[in-house]
């Protein structure tokens, strides 16, 4: 017995789900979409976002790293200064 249309299949538990489904009635996760090519444009959207957020947070990470070179030498300098 073969079905004449695919049915969606939850991307969570596997379950057959209706077509337009937004929340899958065997889990009750949230379905974005069973379309293959929507996914994977939230896929990239997720990994774009990640990867701003990452990029971000080094940056972050280098400026205050830097910042705290900057006290350092500054604090070595009025040492050497006092001298
Ligand atoms: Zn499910």
């Amino acid at each position: 017995m073969t079905e004449p249309t695919p049915q969606p299949l939850c991307p969570y538990c596997k379950e057959s789900i209706q077509p337009k489904a937004t929340v899958c009635p065997h889990c009750k996760k949230t379905i974005f979409s069973t379309d293959p090519g929507a996914n994977a444009v939230i896929y990239l959207i997720s990994f774009g976002v990640m990867f701003a957020v990452l990029w971000t947070g080094i940056n972050w990470f280098a400026k205050v790293q830097t910042e705290q070179n900057l006290r350092d030498a500054q604090q070595q300098v009025d040492k050497m200064l006092k001298r």
